[in-house]
């Protein structure tokens, strides 16, 4: 015909700035990406004005530095190999993980407490975080530690659950803060706080280090118990825990499989940050009000909107929990944690107070009172060494910076020189 097609129609619209898709409103409402492009911005302004300053040490960032051990490596590398041949080959594979590895990680890391069938084997805890948010939906309210890891409160917002950030307290409508500082040992008063349907709780914790004892793990499960909350309870620094009888998940604790979802990941555990694999284990006592188990819409998530962690990362994951590989997590961690040693005593040294750094690769800097932006760029200037300012976990961070052991050893040891030599 003689019309024209509809895609060489052109509108005539000067003022349009874009399609006709509205934007999804809760994306309007986040604020927190300011964290990260406020470092880099502040770090590259320095280097601009200072370009032959010595090279600047990064503490920032929590990522891994060290590389993957070789025991760990060859379950990678073998699962890689396999694909290439005949008999080896497997495509799709079942969305909730392998059944070795699910097996694998009940035996070694639950010791059976967890059921096989109760582990979802996924590429990583904060896609995982992304997902159970995608499960919950936007009618239930979220509770986090203030300070946390950003991404809890950030897909609280985006999946639609919370209202603005009040500009003057920096907190979200619909969200509940739970205040975690020094003076109630990085434990939450849970008794004084509004409800929540959700509960975001991590430990050892990113960013305070702080390490929930026994004690406290179990009063926080039976308040989820009594008021019908479940507990997301976040373990990704799990292996960081040397001192006896400290539990390294919930499901040590006696009433967790009726109220926690606990999710990790072998990110830290096995410099596995690039490689991705995590996992999700909800008991199948985990129910909503209406009685359907919670697992089963994970599930549907799992099978729906994930397609299966890579075969060949699972089978690193294979070797990371046999004997071989369990020692070599062991001796990363240690290597952490000496870090974290070396980091704790030295800004110490300089008369801070620190919490955290021992059971944690965080080290929490109390600078009493002192604006966290601040402290971090007089260090940056002063030492050229990038911390990351507490306030950027949310405004209970305020007044705290966080030093990260993921760095390599020396630059650790040369950042406590250059520290004590500007700040003691
Ligand atoms: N949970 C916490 C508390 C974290 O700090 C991090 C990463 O820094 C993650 C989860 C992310 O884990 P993954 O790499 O498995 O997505």
């Amino acid at each position: 015909s003689s019309r024209p097609r509809a895609s060489t129609r052109m509108v005539a619209t000067p003022d349009k700035v874009g399609t006709g898709v509205k934007r999804n409103e809760n994306f309007a409402k986040l604020k927190a990406g300011y964290l990260f492009p406020g470092i880099a911005k502040r770090r590259n302004a320095y280097l601009e004005a200072n370009p032959d300053c010595r090279p600047i040490i990064s503490l920032g960032i929590g990522d891994t530095t060290q590389p993957i051990p070789p025991h760990i490596l060859s379950g990678l590398v073998g699962g890689a190999k396999t694909l290439g041949t005949k008999e080896g080959y497997t495509g799709y594979g079942a969305e909730q993980g392998k059944a070795d590895i699910r097996e694998k990680i009940s035996e070694k890391l639950y010791n059976g407490l967890i059921k096989p069938d109760e582990v979802f084997v996924s590429d990583g805890a904060k896609c995982d975080i992304g997902r159970l948010q995608m499960m919950f939906g936007s009618g239930v309210v979220s509770a986090v530690q203030d300070p946390s890891y950003p991404v809890y409160v950030d897909t609280s917002v985006m999946v639609g659950q919370t209202g603005e950030v009040n500009e003057e307290t920096m907190q979200y409508d619909n969200i509940v803060y739970m205040p975690c500082k020094p003076s109630n040992d990085f434990f939450p008063d849970l008794k004084a706080l509004p409800h929540a349907d959700v509960i975001y709780f991590c430990s050892p914790n990113n960013p305070t280090g702080a390490v929930a004892t026994r004690e406290q793990l179990e009063a926080l499960v039976a308040h989820a118990n009594a008021k019908g909350s479940i507990v997301v309870f976040d373990a990704a620094y799990a292996p960081f825990i040397r001192t006896p009888g400290v539990p390294k998940s919930i499901f040590e604790i006696e009433g967790s499989r009726t109220c926690c979802i606990e999710v990790n990941s072998f990110s830290k555990y096995a410099g596995f940050t690039g490689a991705r694999l995590g996992w999700t284990v909800i008991p199948n006592e985990v129910k909503f009000s209406d009685g359907t188990p919670v697992r089963n819409d994970f599930n549907r998530v799992m099978t729906t909107a994930f397609n299966g962690a890579s075969n060949i990362v699972q089978s690193g994951g294979m070797t990371c929990l046999d004997d071989e590989g369990m020692a070599e997590i062991d001796t990363l961690m240690d290597y952490y944690l000496e870090n974290a040693k070396i980091l704790k005593e030295g800004i110490e040294s300089c008369g801070f107070k620190s919490h955290g750094g021992k059971d944690a690769p965080y080290v929490y800097v109390d600078l009493e009172g002192k604006a966290s932006w601040d402290v971090f760029s007089e260090i940056l200037e002063k030492a050229q060494v990038v911390t990351i300012p507490g306030a950027g976990f949310g405004p209970g961070g305020e007044g705290f910076l966080r030093l990260s052991a993921f760095a390599p050893r020396e630059s650790c040891v040369e950042a406590v020189e250059r520290l004590r030599a500007v700040l003691a």
